[in-house]
């Protein structure tokens, strides 16, 4: 059993992040967390992510204060809790940056970026903020829920990514550099390859990693996607992943049973989450929310095409058939013994549990599936006594 290490180091990363944000020197673009990062960052932009900071509301329990605060505008209390916590954050001139991170409010953006491969909320969220700062907004309007991604699928969003250049232009007073943006999806590559074989090594009975650890760990591959601060960053935590697997140590002392976690974390229950499986000795093992920030389709040589392919290809974004399909590779792959699917009742794109894949899903494996009810922010929605008895249930019937 072991602790991982390289928190110190994750720390040091993030906070100079959001430092950075801070020092005025570079132009600001927000983004979507699957949104075209690369070819901001070839623009030389430092790019904000509103998801994060809705994250970080929900992991300070600040949720609770700020929906209400949205609501008022309009903003129904039932979407997207990162984004009512966020707009309500930004309505309170309150935000938990100021503490961590001594910034004053959040960074104001010369442009907003939005991409709908993940739901249609963010548009909304982005268009509220164009409204307020009087600023560009660009956006991709990404083919939906699809089976495969087609070429005319590619085709379409690749004319959508060329088509938000003109703009970035203007708004940096630079010209596109073709080199630039194909060395940026270079270095996104490797730091996504590298995550990726971080996540894999949960693979690894007992597993040195847990999907409650990698909710904090991929921090660096959601907001520096594109930076050589994010590849050293998975290159010294897989270092040390593969340590541990040598060693034979595991992130429990006495691995028992292995779990997959579907869907969004419940930020402001993260640690009695974690606490709650490992006191049962259940490693939760795999997820389909860490492994979206795995963009192995990039290709430098293609970059257009290949960020077109990559981000429409993202879990979120398939058919309930080819989201079934990859879920069943995953259980082989890492050998799991139940599912606990997360009903997160403000983000339907991100719950999969209503349309009866559990029970599709045990009937095409004959693993358990359980669901319970949660929010990503908005505690409201969660009731902690109800979900220990059903995981402590669920976890009894797959030992
Ligand atoms: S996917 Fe869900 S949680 Fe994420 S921005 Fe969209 S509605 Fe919100």
């Amino acid at each position: 059993m072991h602790k991982i290490e390289s928190a110190k180091l994750l720390k040091q990363v993030m906070t100079d992040y959001f430092i950075g944000l801070g020092n005025k020197e570079k132009k600001i673009a927000w983004c979507t967390s699957v949104g075209p990062a690369e070819l901001l960052r070839s623009f030389g932009f430092e790019v904000y992510f509103p998801e994060n900071h809705g994250a970080l509301l929900g992991t300070a329990r600040l949720s609770g204060e700020f929906i209400p605060v949205a609501a008022k505008l309009g903003y129904s209390s039932e979407i997207c809790s990162y984004l009512t916590s966020d707009i309500g954050s930004y309505l309170s001139k309150n935000t938990p940056m100021t503490k961590h991170y001594g910034l004053e409010s959040v960074p104001k953006p010369d442009l907003l970026v939005y991409n709908t491969n993940q739901c249609r909320e963010v548009q909304d969220w982005m268009m509220f903020y164009a409204n307020e700062f009087k600023c560009p907004i660009l956006g991709i309007q990404s083919p939906r829920y699809l089976d495969e991604v087609k070429t005319s699928d590619i085709d379409n969003v690749t004319a959508q990514f060329k088509a938000m250049i003109p703009t970035c232009e203007d708004v940096t007073g630079l010209k596109f550099d073709l080199d630039k943006f194909k060395a940026t999806l270079k270095i996104s590559k490797e730091a996504t390859l590298l995550w990726k074989q971080c996540l894999e090594t949960a693979r690894n009975v007992p597993a040195p990693i847990s999907f409650f650890d990698s909710t904090i760990h991929m921090g660096p591959i959601v907001v520096l996607r594109g930076t050589e601060v994010a590849k050293s960053y998975y290159e010294a935590l897989l270092s040390e992943l593969n340590t541990h697997v040598q060693a034979g140590s595991g992130i429990l002392e006495n691995e028992k049973v292995r779990v997959y976690w579907e869907g969004m974390p419940i930020w402001g229950k993260l640690r009695y989450s974690s606490d709650l499986f490992s006191s049962h000795n259940a490693a939760v093992v795999a997820s389909t929310y860490c492994n979206s920030w795995i963009f192995d389709d990039f290709d430098e040589d293609h970059p257009f095409e290949s960020s077109a392919l990559a981000y429409s290809t993202i879990f979120i974004n398939m058919s309930e058939a080819t989201k079934t399909n990859r879920m069943i590779k995953l259980i082989e792959e890492y050998q799991i013994k139940g599912v606990v699917f997360h009903e997160a009742k403000t983000c339907f794109n991100n719950s999969n549990s209503s349309f009866g894949m559990p029970q599709r899903l045990k009937e095409a494996t004959g693993v358990e599936t359980l669901v319970i009810e949660g929010d990503l922010c908005d505690l409201r929605f969660f009731s902690e006594a109800q979900t220990t008895t059903k995981i402590e249930t669920f976890i009894e019937q797959i030992l």
